[in-house]
């Protein structure tokens, strides 16, 4: 009876997604609470100010996030195959 071990080691991409666009909330740093998530930098400012008034707190946040998707681009063996 003979055991083989293989190793495969692969390599990745990440690329945008093009379906997805960028991502903003506002964030209160003062008392913590944030906009909620929109396509729009100028809606979670919006929010902020808005929130400066309400509250009297003054220190925001603006966070922007967007999505990737990996690819698993080469897959190779212990070999480098
Ligand atoms: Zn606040």
């Amino acid at each position: 009876m003979r055991t083989r071990t293989r190793y495969r080691f692969a390599e990745w991409t990440l690329s945008t997604d093009a379906d997805a666009s960028l991502r903003y909330v506002g964030v209160c740093l003062d008392c913590g609470e944030h906009s909620g998530d929109t396509a729009s930098a100028d809606k979670a400012q919006t929010w902020c100010l808005k929130h400066a008034g309400l509250t009297r707190d003054t220190r925001f946040e603006m966070r922007a996030s967007q999505h990737f998707n990996a690819t698993m681009t080469h897959v190779r063996t212990k070999n480098g195959r």
